[in-house]
């Protein structure tokens, strides 16, 4: 095959499994099969075809040809390892989508018991339901192990390099360069973190020395703002924040919003954008509260990023690129309810809860860049085999974690204060540090807030902003990474600075 037929080639695969994963999450179809449609491309996947992405990478002079191949040659291995480990990730999801537990005599399917836990106001009956987790966890974990080791094996094979040092390549950014970065954030605002986690689990009734992991989800979920988050208004509220910023979604035929109520559709909001930018669809199923809120607006977000993208961009730079970049501009959306003035146009709240409602988005947003700081830091050593002891300034130790998942619970327990457990040690891990493109999403985002307010004052209110962000959204996800974006808004580089000195 040349470059152009495994291109075409695969947009097919692309659409057949967006769509296969579509249906499965909009809950119009139970049992998913992407086995099935691996097998159907497997001439895509092979050696022979990596070997001449390869080849092309080599020769590639300009910068935006080698961006491209490289993003090819990622996505050829990626899906070779997807390929390979197909049987494996079947079973997996499988087990996952049937496993159910049961406490107190009443069953809870596997993939609602977080939801369970967090909206539980009993602390001993959330200790229940994560206690009855531990063993479908233990075994998602061994599912976990074993693709893992495989997926090592397999991109030592096919691009001869470690996991980290092939990230970095990719990604062409210094992963190991951006932990140090990060260790020094958490040093900075460990102790303020600490101060502000105690006074936040003493309104709780909650021993100090025994906070646990879902007493923290708990108090995030803030059931005392639900009332002023009516699940009634939460259409109408994005309707009107879009519309102010010039976006019709009712005339944008290439967005399809899905709000209809099904039995098994995904209670979590998501946004796919199957064919950019013509088929992208928002669908949710309204429930109220101000993280439901938040939600709908991030994947607006995404939504009106990959809505506005250029039809004309190579197919790579559209449906390849950095989350680095998309996440900056869902982000952006979901802020939305940190700012004053939005609040004030779209939530009627007392002054005096609206500063409530302000600081407690504060805490969370510290919480959050903690915790994904954390697990960028844990991923880095995981993948790196550095099982060195941190010390609580996250600097190591001379002597070692006796094992990963030790490592993993310590690391997590230092920057968020709550206790976490070992078992989730793989469980919790995205793929790629997708971890460290959220980081790089919240920093960015400030800036471009910051240069949005500073233009356009009330800015979801007003058409040029709209008009701006189109300008941006036109390059994709990978057309213009997170750098070349920042000359747009005057900005010489990324600044992490920017985001610390909001949370802080
Ligand atoms: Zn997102």
């Amino acid at each position: 095959m040349d470059r152009q037929h495994i291109l075409e080639d695969i947009e097919k695969f692309d659409e057949e499994m967006g769509r296969e994963h579509l249906a499965h999450a909009r809950g119009m179809k139970d049992e998913v099969n992407f086995s099935a449609i691996y097998s159907r491309h497997e001439h895509l996947f092979t050696l022979e075809n990596i070997r001449l992405v390869r080849a092309l990478l080599k020769d590639a002079k300009l910068p935006d040809t080698q961006r491209r191949n490289l993003l090819l040659f990622d996505y050829l291995v990626g899906s070779r390892i997807g390929n390979e480990l197909k049987a494996l990730s079947d079973k997996a999801s499988n087990y996952e989508a049937k496993a159910t537990i049961k406490v107190g005599g009443k069953k809870i399917p596997y993939r609602q018991a977080s939801i369970v836990v967090m909206n539980e106001p009993n602390r001993k009956q959330r200790q229940k339901i994560v206690d009855a987790l531990k063993v479908p966890k233990r075994v998602l974990t061994k599912f976990s192990e074993e693709a893992l080791e495989k997926e090592y094996k397999l991109l030592k094979e096919l691009s001869g390099k470690d996991y980290v040092e092939y990230v970095e390549w990719i990604k062409q950014f210094d992963l190991r360069k951006f932990g140090k970065v990060l260790e020094g954030f958490l040093a900075q605002s460990n102790k303020m973190y600490r101060a502000k986690l105690a006074t936040v689990m003493t309104s709780m009734k909650v021993p100090l020395n025994d906070i646990q992991k879902h007493d923290l989800g708990f108090y995030l979920r803030a059931h005392k703002f639900d009332a002023y988050f009516p699940k009634k208004r939460l259409i109408p509220t994005l309707h009107a924040t879009l519309s102010g910023m010039g976006f019709s979604l009712p005339k944008q035929k290439n967005i399809t919003l899905d709000a209809d109520e099904r039995p098994t559709k995904v209670p979590r909001a998501f946004c796919m954008p199957l064919l950019i930018p013509h088929e992208i669809y928002l669908v949710l199923k309204p429930h109220g509260g101000q993280e439901d809120y938040q939600t709908i607006l991030h994947e607006a977000g995404h939504s009106e990023h990959f809505a506005n993208t250029k039809d004309d961009l190579p197919y790579e730079l559209k449906h390849m690129g950095s989350h680095s970049v998309s996440e900056t501009y869902s982000f952006l959306f979901e802020y939305l309810t940190m700012d004053p003035l939005w609040l004030k146009k779209f939530i009627r709240m007392s002054a005096k809860k609206e500063q409530e409602f302000l600081d407690f988005q504060k805490f969370t947003k510290l919480f959050f860049v903690r915790r994904y700081a954390g697990k960028v830091l844990y991923e880095l050593k995981f993948h790196g085999n550095d099982v060195r002891r941190l010390d609580d300034d996250f600097q190591p130790l001379r002597e070692t974690y006796a094992s990963k998942a030790a490592m993993y619970a310590d690391i997590l327990t230092k920057t968020t204060g709550a206790i976490y457990k070992e078992d989730d040690y793989l469980l919790d891990m995205d793929n790629a540090f997708y971890s460290a493109d959220y980081v790089r999403a919240w920093m960015f985002e400030v800036q471009v807030r910051n240069y949005l307010k500073e233009h356009y004052g009330a800015w979801f209110a007003n058409k040029k902003s709209g008009a701006f962000l189109k300008k941006m959204w036109s390059t994709g996800s990978a057309g213009r990474n997170q750098e070349e974006l920042a000359k747009l808004i005057n900005a010489p580089s990324v600044d992490p600075q920017y985001l610390f000195h909001e949370v802080l």
